[in-house]
């Protein structure tokens, strides 16, 4: 079978959905891979990289003319649809929940289409979860941006000018960016305090050096894994819990979402008032609203003495290691999906029946 790889059009996007690698991977297995021309470049894959390990490397329309599963990061748009038929296999990120229009739209060109983000969150598919494996880059890179904007130093420091005392961090949310903002922190020497709402979260989090802190959360049941809305009377407990670690925090980062819905306010304008001047707070659910107050997206505000930064961190400032992982998970995916090279379509297997939105023309996810 072909597996055809597309170079990203969305602006700004760096990465690439196979790496040469897992290129070569998948061909060990038995497959053709079609590369479109310079499909890897902004993520320093060179097209020779990919021919070097038996790809062939070709313009867009062959790509779509001769691959059978067609493989993209971001989900295929209208202009890609043009060049879809039937006999294709889609791969990439649908979001269908929030994309009815286009899932409408691949439907009507009879092909099949597979979305990344819709795997279950279960042990077994842990390899394929493409939002873990990018989400725990952002949580690497929220830091590194921390310490890039803060104007003191992590790690205590002995010298013979002074003293100077690690800074503090504080982490809300301690899911996979989480857990990977505390190991880094840690890493470069940081004081970390973390705190979630799942108190399943409290040893992961100790695991890895913070100290975690415990909001009791009678009545705060969370489904699937997944925290839900915190009541009224949780927010103020937490806020009584964290204030003092938070009011003391040279870096912030609040990475805390509740699929499908809104973030949560953790933050308020009042409780930045008293933080530390100079602190920085870097708001990773921005994008969901943000969990303080005062946050926007893709700007960085300046209020009360603290800088609060609102972003998604996009994998895409770490591309060449988001490419590989997002690959990895792609290659999971496909040796889940088929045996010796042909598609088992076991409709009943969780995997499959949570992933596959489209089959053939029929929508069977919305
Ligand atoms: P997420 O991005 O949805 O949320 C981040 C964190 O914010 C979560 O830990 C959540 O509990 C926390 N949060 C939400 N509301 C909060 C509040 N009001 N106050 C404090 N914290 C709050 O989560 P995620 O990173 O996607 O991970 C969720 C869970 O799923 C984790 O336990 C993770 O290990 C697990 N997971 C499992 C798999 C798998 O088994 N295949 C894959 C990915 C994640």
């Amino acid at each position: 079978m072909k597996i055809g790889v597309l170079k990203e059009t969305k602006v700004g996007e760096k990465r690439v959905a196979i790496s040469p690698s897992i290129a070569k991977k998948l061909i060990d297995k038995g497959f053709e891979v079609l590369i479109e021309e310079d499909a890897g470049s902004a993520s320093s894959f060179k097209n020779s990289d990919y021919e070097a390990i038996g790809a062939s490397v070709e313009k867009r329309g062959v790509v779509f003319k001769n691959a059978t599963i067609l493989i993209k990061i971001n989900p295929f748009d209208e202009e890609d649809l043009k060049l879809v038929d039937k006999g294709h296999i889609l791969m990439s990120q649908l979001y269908h929940k929030s994309n009815p229009k286009l899932i409408e739209s691949i439907a009507a060109t009879g092909a099949t289409a597979f979305s990344m983000d819709a795997m279950p969150r279960i042990s077994r598919a842990q390899d394929m979860d493409v939002l873990s494996s990018q989400s725990n880059l952002a949580g690497y890179k929220a830091v590194i941006l921390g310490a890039y904007e803060m104007t003191k130093i992590f790690p205590l420091m002995m010298t013979a000018a002074g003293t100077i005392t690690p800074s503090k961090v504080l982490i809300y949310g301690v899911g996979v960016a989480g857990l990977q903002a505390i190991a880094t922190a840690k890493r470069l020497g940081a004081v970390v305090m973390a705190t979630d709402i799942r108190m399943e979260t409290k040893e992961q989090a100790e695991s890895l050096g913070a100290k975690f802190i415990s909001v009791d959360n009678t009545g705060e049941e969370s489904e699937g894994g997944y925290a839900k809305e915190a009541s009224e009377d949780y927010a103020r407990r937490q806020k009584e819990a964290v204030n003092k670690s938070l009011f003391d925090a040279d870096l912030v980062i609040t990475t805390a979402m509740i699929p499908g819905r809104k973030s949560p306010v953790l933050i308020t304008e009042e409780q930045v008032k008293q933080m530390k001047n100079g602190a920085v707070i870097i708001d990773l659910a921005a994008a969901q609203g943000g969990n303080c107050e005062i946050s926007e997206m893709n700007k960085t505000v300046t209020k009360h003495g603290v800088k609060i930064i609102g972003t998604t961190i996009s994998p895409e400032s770490v591309s060449t290691n988001a490419s590989d992982l997002y690959a990895k998970n792609i290659y999971n995916f496909i040796m889940h999906l088929t045996e010796n090279n042909e598609f088992k379509w076991e409709l009943d297997e969780e995997i499959t029946d949570e992933t596959l939105i489209v089959q053939e023309g029929k929508i069977r996810k919305n």
